[in-house]
Parts: C-alpha cells; structure tokens; sequence
C-alpha cells in the first residue's frame, strides 16, 4: 500500500487515530510537526529560552532530544539525566549511549543522581521504608524526587524552561486520575499556560503530549535509536489505579481511535475557560525545609516530609 500523504513510498505505519498509512519518511515528518505545533500552540518556548531536558534514557526522552534539538540552537538547550539509583536499571552504558546520542545532537548531558541529592540511592530509600514499616510506593519515592531535583538543577544550571519527555498517554491518564480524585487544582496545573505558582518553580514544558506512546516508540525505532529497554523493578508497585485507567483507556482507543488525543484536547479547553474565567491559581504554602511552594497543607512539601521519615535529606538546598 503506497503511503497515504506522498503517494510515493510504501506504507509502513498504520496511524488509526488518523485513519493513514504513513511511509517511514512522512510518519517521522508528522511526529516532528506536531511536536512544533504543540510548542508553538501553546507558545512553550520563547527566544530567549533556556531549556534543560529531562532525558531518562527511555524511548520518549530520545523523540524529545531528537526534535528539541533540531528546534533549538545548541546555546540555548542542555539535557539533565538523574541516575535513581536501582539495581538493573538506569545503568551506566544507558547514560553513555544517552550521551553520545546527545553529543551527535550538540547537546551537553549532565548527569546527576537521587544519591548525591540525598545521600541515598532510591533502592537504598524504599529498603529503609519499608523496614520503618513506611507503605509508599518506591514511585512516590522516585516521581517527587526526581521533580525536585529537576527543578533544583534548572534554576543553578540557568534554565528558563524544564521540557519532560510525558507522552499523550501519560498526560491523558493523569487528567483522568486528577478528575476521578475530584481534583480540579491539580487538573489546572496540567495545563501548559497555567500560571507558575511560584518563581522557584521552573516552567516544565510537556512538547510530546499530544504523540502517543506507541507513536514515540515507532519514531525511535524507524530511527535506529538503541533506547533502555530494561523495566525498572519497582514497575509492579505503581500506583493501581493508574494501571486500571491505562487499561480502560486502551480498550476506549482501540474501539474508537484518536480517543485519547480527543480527551486531552477537551480537557485543554476546559481548563482554559475555567483559567480565564478564574485568572490565576491560589498560592500554595511554603515548605520550611527546601522554601519550595508545596500543595500538600502540612509545614513541609511531601518529599521533604519523606525523606525525614527515612533519615535523609535534601543535600543541596534549593537556592
Ligand atoms: Fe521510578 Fe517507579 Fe518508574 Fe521505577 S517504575 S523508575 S521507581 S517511577
Ligand atoms: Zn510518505
Ligand atoms: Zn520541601
């Protein structure tokens, strides 16, 4: 079958959301164009942007690199990869190939770890929750620390603009999460142009959230990218409902295509009237350990108070 945009090379990828047959070359075309749309609809970086990427070394972090770095000249973009600290994954020829793979883009990679932000590996954190009879998931654990340390990093590396490789699977599962938990702040705060809460924060840009999951995976491998393929082994503990609303919708996806996308959009739209009708977000108390705004109503943001309770602290204080 010939491919439905050029008509002259042969399909080799079904896009049902679409209802095409994309040849390698106009499939790669129409991930990149809708990675810049997205960008540019929702005006996520500006020219005088810095942006540090946030690069684990998965499938989606290499679609980010690949695309960023052919919008962006190499002065005004940097990638970060923080090293959790779990046995089997995130190990170092990962980051070398990350690494190499960002030299060929002209793009320096920084690499930190969980460990030298707290004095502990993630798998050495969940070991002593666990024995302190702590019931958090190793994910809470990671997600909350890995958006801190991402943000510390920005602000002392000089970037204006954090961009996280999150996929329209992964934003569309939160927006339903935030809904089923009746949490309409947080479904705000989702959105691209939400206000910041705070100048510590440091703007995250989302620009692969309307490419699906199955879509970034296509465009690394029609790209010969060798991306981490390992399945980190805390995987099993992530959060229950999050997998069951995965599931459902898939199943919604493969019955109706372009469902997912369809969601986001309109829960885009939504969260823009409701932001022009309410003109900013309130403002969040401050944690009186690392001075970051936090949402959770106790005296320290929720990481901090984790951390206390594992014996451990935030090494390097936001500035
Ligand atoms: Fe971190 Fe959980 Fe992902 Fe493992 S599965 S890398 S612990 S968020
Ligand atoms: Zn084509
Ligand atoms: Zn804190």
């Amino acid at each position: 079958m010939k491919c439905s945009a050029c008509g002259v090379k042969e399909a080799v990828v079904s896009q049902p959301h679409t209802g095409r047959a994309l040849c390698d070359t106009c499939f790669l075309f129409d991930i990149k164009e809708r990675v810049r749309e997205t960008a540019r609809r929702f005006n996520m970086i500006g020219e005088s942007d810095r942006v540090m990427l946030a690069v684990s070394g998965g499938k989606d972090s290499f679609v980010l690199l690949d695309v960023l770095s052919e919008l962006l000249p190499a002065e005004r973009v940097f990638a970060l990869s923080i090293i959790e600290g779990i046995p089997g994954y995130n190990r170092l020829e990962d980051i070398e190939k990350l690494r190499r793979y960002a030299k060929e883009r002209g793009v320096d990679l920084i690499v930190t770890s969980i460990k030298e932000f707290t004095g502990m590996s993630l798998a050495e954190i969940v070991r002593v929750a666990r024995e302190r009879g702590i019931g958090v998931s190793a994910c809470t654990f990671c997600g909350g620390l890995r958006r801190k340390i991402i943000n510390t990093c920005a602000r002392m590396l000089g970037a204006t603009k954090t961009a996280t490789a999150h996929n329209l699977d992964d934003e569309v599962q939160t927006a339903i999460l935030n809904l089923l938990r009746g949490d309409i702040g947080r479904l705000l705060r989702q959105h691209p142009n939400a206000p910041r809460l705070s100048e510590k924060f440091v703007q995250r840009i989302k620009p692969l959230r309307y490419v699906y999951e199955w879509e970034a995976t296509m465009y690394s491998y029609l790209k010969g990218f060798r991306f981490q393929e390992t399945e980190c082994m805390y995987i099993v503990e992530s959060p229950t409902l999050r997998a069951r609303v995965r599931k459902w919708l898939y199943m919604l996806e493969r019955e109706s295509p372009g469902t997912m996308l369809r969601v986001l959009k309109a829960v885009d739209k939504l969260a823009e009237r409701l932001l022009e009708l309410h003109g900013r977000l309130p403002r969040l108390p401050q944690c009186s350990v690392c001075g970051e705004p936090t949402s959770y109503r106790r005296q320290y943001c929720k990481v901090c108070e984790l951390l206390m309770a594992v014996g451990a602290k935030l090494a390097v204080k936001p500035q």
